[in-house]
Parts: structure tokens; sequence; C-alpha cells
């Protein structure tokens, strides 16, 4: 009976529970027996928050049993992040340095989950600050990938991505400053979704790239992420980056998805999908068929500046982190190293005890791209490459409704293959990354399997503030294939 639970999507949990044909409650005890048995190998969580998700879901079932409405999430158990604040639990960023922190105050998305009657299981593994492409970067402990445990979940929202797809949550948020919830969403067979720049809160979420770090859902199918993405979206006084309810009003997206699409115009970059591996490629030529056959006109077009995406990304995601970590200085916030004399050493010792090496590496790279002398050369040009790449994208949507590419260029890959080489992980954000820098929103969703059953993930991104638009389109796809149900085999895993 508990698989049967799990295996029920976002909405049709809901739903049930509003019937009262199951209770949160029970759905939130499948959901710890689940990670009772899955996390200790699959290592999505790094914290669990039990007995306050239990206490929750029975107050969701007393209201729902005295008629009381609890809203869009009630009674729905769910995984967030670890560099999403929450005023319990620890926020950890995966990192030592944060290893015992507390924030003081939720983020406004954790508000709204909890206003829409969310139940928050645990927060989830990550890349250390979110600086990653598979997890491996966790100060904290190791995630691996539900459907292969010898391959990386992806990253740095893998804890999230691993937990939805091995059924230890029913639906999870994320972030994603260059890739990082598309990607573990594709490497784990699960739908992810990088809304556009402004368009979710992110007063608190632990800042890494402040100008490209975007919250976003990472769920089972369309329509959970639909509905999860309509929870959180919408401006907030505290956030002066969110855009406007009145320029950008936010749209019914669940509503939307269904609605039939006419007239559908796909733009596709042959030269650019040529990176990817054979199995991805193919996927993806089949996932245009699939449109092509259900009426969309599909044109060919050059983004000539996607080839910069990923030395500007590094320029300006490093040089932001560089003075967003500033603040960790073992004064304000987490770890003290326990031997240092003078304030200078509390700094430097706490920084360097605290801190793993893919961050200090970043801070050293941003530092020096922002210093005297380098800041034009480096940090100016970056800013201008990427007003390029962002009129590629203005250009492309002039032609067409959306952009069709791979989310990575292979499925996931094993554990400790990159590690060794940071550029060739840094070359695994090669799709992913230019949405970033331009703001604009993409999603990913399953698409198919590779020759060692895999999954794959197709991207589709739109201009800004189309999210309704690109889960619409994603959902025509999802309406017509059956890949987004298929799941790991979990037996296996003890
Ligand atoms: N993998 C990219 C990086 O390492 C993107 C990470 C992210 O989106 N947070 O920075």
């Amino acid at each position: 009976m508990a698989g049967g639970i799990l295996n029920l999507a976002c909405i049709a949990l809901r739903d049930a529970i509003a019937r009262r044909e199951v209770t949160s409650t029970s759905a939130t005890e499948a959901v710890f027996a689940a990670i009772d048995k899955l996390n200790p190998t699959i290592g999505a969580y790094l914290t669990l928050c039990k007995d306050a998700a239990l206490s929750r879901a029975a107050e969701i079932d007393k209201d729902i049993a005295a008629g009381k409405a609890r809203g869009a999430l009630a009674g729905v158990p769910m995984a967030i992040k670890d560099n999403i604040c929450t005023d319990f639990g620890v926020t950890s960023c995966g990192s030592k340095i944060l290893e015992n922190f507390h924030a003081p105050y939720n983020a406004t998305v954790v508000e709204k989950l909890l206003a829409a009657g969310a139940v928050v299981v645990g927060k989830t593994n990550m890349d250390e600050f979110a600086m990653g492409s598979s997890t491996e970067n966790s100060g904290l402990g190791r995630t691996v990938n539900p459907w292969d445990t010898q391959r990386v979940p992806g990253g740095s929202s893998g804890g999230s991505a691993a937990a939805v797809a091995a059924r230890m949550a029913f639906v999870a948020l994320g972030s994603d400053t260059g890739g990082s919830i598309r990607q573990p969403a594709s490497f784990c067979g699960v739908v992810g979704m990088k809304p556009t720049y402004g368009r979710v809160s992110r007063y608190g979420l632990v800042a890494y790239g402040s100008s490209l770090d975007q919250i976003g859902p990472l769920a089972r199918n369309v329509a959970d992420a639909a509905l999860l993405l309509g929870v959180v979206a919408g401006h907030d006084p505290k956030d002066s980056t969110s855009v406007d309810g009145e320029l950008a009003p936010v749209a019914d997206y669940l509503a939307e998805i269904e609605k039939p699409m006419e007239g559908l115009t796909i733009a596709i970059v042959p030269e650019f999908n040529e990176g990817a591996s054979e199995d991805v490629r193919r996927a993806i030529a089949e996932v245009i068929e699939v449109y092509r056959k259900a009426g969309a006109k599909v044109v060919e077009i050059t983004m000539p500046h996607f080839e910069y995406a990923i030395a500007t990304y590094y320029v300006i995601a490093t040089a932001e982190a560089s003075s967003n970590l500033a603040r960790y200085d073992g004064v304000h916030y987490g770890y003290r190293s326990k031997d240092a004399g003078d304030y200078i050493e509390v700094y430097a010792k706490s920084r360097a005890e605290g801190f793993g090496a893919e961050v200090k590496r970043r801070i050293m790279l941003g530092t020096y791209a922002l210093s005297s002398g380098y800041y034009d050369a480096y940090y100016l040009k970056a800013l201008r490459v990427r007003n390029l790449i962002r009129q590629d994208f203005t250009g492309a949507f002039a032609k067409a409704d959306c952009l069709m590419m791979p989310v990575a260029p292979t499925t996931a890959f094993k554990i400790g293959e990159k590690t060794a080489d940071p550029l060739q992980m840094y070359l695994s954000d090669i799709y992913t990354i230019a949405a970033n820098l331009a703001g604009v929103p993409g999603i990913s969703i399953p698409c198919g399997l590779d020759s060692g059953g895999l999954p794959i993930g197709l991207q589709i991104l739109g201009p800004a503030f189309s999210e309704a638009k690109m889960l619409r389109i994603a959902r025509m796809f999802e309406s017509k294939t059956d890949y987004h149900t298929k799941a790991p085999a979990l037996e296996g895993i003890q």
C-alpha cells in the first residue's frame, strides 16, 4: 500500500487527501519509510524533520476532516534544497562552514509553501554553495543517482532530484544558477524548471551568483511542476529583483498546460547539438519528430555567441560568488576556527578550514577577475558578451516560440569521472548556462533512455515570462509519450 501512495503524483496525492481517501499522515509515514530504506544509500537528504512533518501532517488531516480548506499543496510531503533558509532544521548549503547554521527566518518560498499546506520532509544535499554539476562537491555527504548508484545524480540540486526520482518526496525545490535544476532533473529522469530571473523571490536563498540564481520546481511530471511554480512565483517586496506582478502577472500555470498549442514554431541549433552523445542526439531528433507530427514547424537557427557562454558564466558567477561569500568570516555566520588568535587569523583560518576546494577555487577566480587591472579585461568583457548572448535569444525568439536542445551532452556520468578535471565538469553545463546569463526560463523533461537505461532530458527554452507557454509545450510532448512514467528500479537498493 505504501508503494501505492508513493507512486501517486503530487496533484493526485493532494486530491486523494482532500477527498479523504488517504491521509497526509499516511503519505508522510510512507515517505519516511522510503527514506529509512533508501536514504542511507542514495543520500538525498542532509536533514530530516520527521517529528515536525508528522505533526504538521496530522494538523492538516484534522483541518481537512473539519472541512477547512488548506491550499494547493495541502498535505503533500516535499523536499527543500539546503541553500533555502528554513527557520527549522539546519540550512548548511552543503558546506562545513554552515554545518550547524540555523537560519532565523524562512525564505519567502518556504512561507508560501507552508501557506499552501505543504509538509516539509527535510533539506536536500547539494554541491557546496551550489557550485558543481554532480553533487560531489558537497562538504557534508554523498548523493548517488537512484537509476544507477555508481553514477552521480547531477548537480547542484542533486539531492532534490534524487529525492523526487526515488519517491522520497512528491516534489522538491531546487535552485539554478547555471543549470542546477535542469541538469539533475535530466540525470534523474524528472521534470525541472528554472523560471525567468525575477519570477520567484530569492529572499532567503543563500546567494551564489545573485544575477543568475533562481529557485524552481522539481517534480515527476509537468502538471506537478506547474502547480509548484504557481505556489512559489510572484512579486516579493523583500527581493528588489523580483518582478512586479502588474508588469508580469503570475499565470494559472496548471490551468494553462492542457490548452492545445496551435501554430507552434520550434527553433533548433543543429551544430550545437553535435557535441552531444549519440544517444542524446537520437533522443532529441525523435522528440522533434513527435512535435513535427503534432503540427509544429521546425526552423534551424544559429546562436553565434553560445560558444562563449561557459567562459562568460565562469567569470560572472565566480565574481559574484567571491563577493557573496565574503560574509562567511567566522564571525557573522557559521564555523569558527578553534585555534585562531587575532581577527585576521579568525577570518583566514575559518575560511581555510570551512570551505571546500571548489569554493576556494571560485573565490580566487572571482577575486582575480574583479581586481583592479583585470576588471576591464575579464569582468566588464564578460558583461558585454552576456549582452550578446541575450541578443542571440532575442533573435531566436523573433523566429520561434521556443528553442529545443539537450539538457546535457551525456546522461549521468560515473562518480569520480570528472572530479579530477574541473574544466570537464564545467563543460557539462554547456546547454544550460546561457539561459541564466540571459535570464530566460528553461524546462527539462524526460524524453528517452540511453542504451544503458539512463534517463535523457529535453530542454525547452523560451522568452522571459513565458513559463505558461513553456509548460504547455512540455506537456504536449508528455501527453504523447510515456517517459515521465518511467521510474528507477529501487528494489535492489538497500
Ligand atoms: N554547474 C554550474 C556551476 O558549477 C551551475 C551550478 C548551479 O546552477 N548552481 O556553477
